[in-house]
């Protein structure tokens, strides 16, 4: 039996006539930049974000870049995130004029530790703003983030970018939140492999606050609220019709895919052996983009599920402080370096069977 890491033709085949369509009608209509079908995905993607604002956009960088710079993030101003993350979170931050400071991750969510946070704004007060990654569509531990925010006069920007319908419960206010509606601004991408994917490059803005709405809006269309008539220089780097219009399509099965993911998490969890399985913490109900396992023999154990015909990946292979780019030494952040050298994704999407997830756990079982 082949499994894949990810099965992105078997949706687009489901949903065929319905990208087709869309096609056809943004053709007949040359509505290609802006107009309905972006309007009315920015409507349906806040509504089901649980916000009042939603801009879309030409990627996830994009989205987290101007959501920094609608912020007021510019030169000299220190972000603090994760080195536990994809390169595009500490991009926007570069790319917005803002300097990188990294705090460690949580062994057991893999994701911002609020302690670490703690510790690192008690020596630098002077942080301006936070940027908590919701990696692998967990979510981060908001109430504790929010709380020294509000301390430290922090600007909160979340990367939701692997997190679209991951929900946090808040302790503080007694109720679900929707990932991308608890900061200041939340990043969502589109990139084709994410839970809502284009079919192409997309991504967005998602706000409760309608001046950084407008903001976003101006800083994605060359610094124009009218055309020609430009208030600052801004980029370009909208999202299209024809992109907003398949995700129109795929957002109505969104919240399926998600269920779908949850009851192939939960099958996981029933099912493998010999290997430490994600950690959901009560106040979490995550939406598993990827599903991450930890075995101390991870290179080995990918081999031999490779050699299965099962398909695996590794998010992240090396922590972004120690990447090239950043020029930085091993040892600074102990448990996301742990963590990257011992974790390995499985397969999960919505189509994954039992059968399937089966034959994993028997390959990893066997080979552990
Ligand atoms: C995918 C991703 C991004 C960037 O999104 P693009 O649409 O590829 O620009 C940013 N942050 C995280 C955590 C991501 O997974």
């Amino acid at each position: 039996m082949k499994i894949p890491f990810l099965d992105l033709v078997t949706p687009h085949i489901e949903l065929e006539e319905e990208l087709i369509a869309v096609v056809r009608k943004t053709l007949r209509t040359a509505h290609f930049i802006g107009g309905e079908e972006v309007e009315n995905f920015e409507k349906e993607f806040a509504s089901f974000c649980e916000v009042p604002h939603c801009i879309g956009v030409s990627s996830g960088t994009d989205a987290l870049r101007f959501a920094l710079l609608a912020a007021g993030i510019g030169k000299g101003d220190t972000v603090v995130t994760v080195p536990n993350t994809f390169i595009a979170t500490t991009e926007a931050i570069s790319q917005a004029g803002g300097e990188v400071a990294f705090v460690d991750i949580d062994e057991r969510t893999y994701n911002m530790d609020p302690a670490k946070l703690k510790a690192y704004l008690e020596t630098h007060p002077k942080t301006k703003a936070v940027l908590p990654v919701h990696l692998y569509g967990q979510m981060c531990d908001m109430d504790a983030i929010l709380d020294l925010a509000e301390k430290y006069n922090l600007i909160v920007i979340e990367d939701a970018c692997q997190a679209h319908g991951a929900q946090y419960f808040s302790k503080k206010h007694n109720r679900w939140f929707k990932a991308g509606s608890m900061g200041k601004a939340g990043a969502f991408s589109f990139y084709p492999g994410k839970n809502l994917g284009a079919c192409g490059e997309g991504g967005a803005v998602t706000t409760s606050d309608p001046e950084i709405a407008k903001k976003v809006q101006m800083l994605r269309d060359h610094g124009q609220a009218k055309k020609y008539y430009h208030d600052f220089e801004g980029y370009n780097g909208r999202l299209d019709a024809i992109q907003a219009g398949f995700l129109r399509v795929k957002l109505r099965h969104l919240e399926e895919w998600n269920t779908k993911r949850r009851e192939a998490a939960a099958r996981y969890k029933d099912l493998l052996s010999g290997v430490v399985i994600p950690y959901e913490p009560d106040w979490s109900r995550a939406i598993y983009h990827l599903y991450i396992v930890r075995a101390a023999n991870r290179e080995a154990l990918q081999k031999k599920l490779t050699d299965a015909g099962i398909g695996t990946g590794l998010h992240y292979p090396v922590p972004l402080h120690m990447q090239n780019a950043y020029n930085s030494k091993p040892g600074e952040f102990p448990v996301a370096e742990k963590a990257t050298s011992e974790i390995l994704s499985l397969p999960m999407f919505p189509q994954l069977t039992a059968a399937m997830q089966e034959h994993v756990a028997s390959q990893i079982k066997a080979n552990i």
